[in-house]
């Protein structure tokens, strides 16, 4: 394995109904074809509605593969995963395993792969992360919806497309019933609710040590604009010679463009999201009052962003009534 300087890439699939489906550009379901398609493993994390946990899985098709599309905001589960990673490529020593999780996952599954003399046979892909909360919460708070509206939960999506990749819908359906979960989303974002570690994490970097790191290309239209699609695109960065050749042999079914360090900044490239001065106060309230109360509490839109989409709502209304009139 060599480590070369980070090249750096915009991308998105081909495929509309890939791209469609994905949380960014579909950088996941193109890698894994590649390894699907050749017979190969992948190892990546599905979300499980019996127990409401996001779980490694070994996957060795394209359905299984579709099962794991999707960001999932709480901290997924290893379980026995390295372990079995490892018995596999034993027993198929001609074959590879690609892998894919968050920064600390796939650190933590190289240093196992170089410690157990399989690192040639995998390759290790990670995600810029933002944090993950802690799964209980979201257990919880999934307990509480099934109560509420008397049912299993059936599909659930953080990454909505219907209104753009950068103003995504987030939603759980019970029996067939769409139940938008934008207090949960509020309280992923509003910096409280993370696990400690991740307000310290120290993969948030561009350089890093595994093979390839994939995410959203924020501000693309600002940075790329000619290259801007709606739906969404992936930040590609390439980290190793294995990670090269992964490229190049997966570009064929991207649109994508060569880029730089400076048009894919983010601050989680840069560094740790950082800790809200309420989190003291949100555990507190946890603890004492329970998740209902947290959601009604910390799971609102701030003054400023209802202030915003009431004054967008206006201005579409405007635009509506302008066309209706025939102004054009
Ligand atoms: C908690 C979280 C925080 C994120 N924060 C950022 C960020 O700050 N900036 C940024 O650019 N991108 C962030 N992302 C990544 C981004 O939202 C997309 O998940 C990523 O770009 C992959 O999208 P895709 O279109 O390639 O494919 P998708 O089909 O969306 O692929 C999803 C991939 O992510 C994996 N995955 C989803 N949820 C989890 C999880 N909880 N644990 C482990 N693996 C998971 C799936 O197993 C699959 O491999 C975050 C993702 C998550 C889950």
């Amino acid at each position: 394995m060599t480590y070369i300087n980070t090249k750096v890439y915009a991308g998105r699939s081909k495929d509309h109904m890939v791209l469609m489906n994905s949380s960014s550009g579909g950088a996941y379901t193109v890698l894994s074809d590649a390894f699907l398609e050749n017979g190969d493993a992948v190892v990546s994390a599905v979300y499980n509605y019996q127990t409401h946990t996001t779980e490694f899985k070994m996957i060795h098709n394209k359905q299984d593969r579709d099962r794991a599309c999707g960001s999932k905001y709480m901290q997924s589960i290893p379980g026995n995963i390295f372990r079995e990673a490892y018995l596999w490529i034993k027993q198929h020593p001609d074959k590879k395993i690609l892998f894919v999780g968050m920064g600390c996952q796939a650190d933590g599954f190289r240093k196992y792969a170089e410690l157990m003399e399989i690192r040639q046979n995998v390759c290790i892909v990670d995600i810029v992360c933002y944090g993950s909360p802690s799964p209980k919460l979201w257990r919880e708070y999934t307990e509480l919806l099934e109560q509420r509206y008397g049912g299993k939960i059936s599909y659930l999506t953080f990454k909505d497309k219907r209104n753009g990749w950068r103003s995504p819908f987030a939603f759980v359906r019970v029996d067939g019933v769409e139940i938008p979960i934008g207090d949960y989303v509020r309280v992923f974002y509003n910096q409280c609710a993370l696990r400690p570690s991740c307000y310290k994490c120290q993969y948030a970097a561009i350089d890093r040590k595994t093979d390839l790191t994939i995410g959203d290309f924020w501000h693309i239209e600002e940075t790329i604009p000619d290259f801007y699609d709606e739906n969404g695109c992936s930040l590609f960065l390439i980290h190793t010679n294995q990670g090269d050749a992964l490229f190049e042999k997966i570009k064929g079914r991207l649109e994508y463009r060569v880029s730089n360090k400076e048009q894919c900044w983010q601050i989680n490239l840069e560094m740790p999201t950082t800790v809200s001065e309420k989190r003291e106060t949100f555990w507190a309230d946890y603890r004492k009052k329970g998740i209902e109360f947290v959601m009604r509490k910390y799971g609102v839109p701030s003054l400023k962003a209802r202030v915003k989409k009431k004054v967008s709502a206006i201005i579409k209304n405007i635009h509506i009534l302008h066309i209706v009139l025939g102004g054009g």
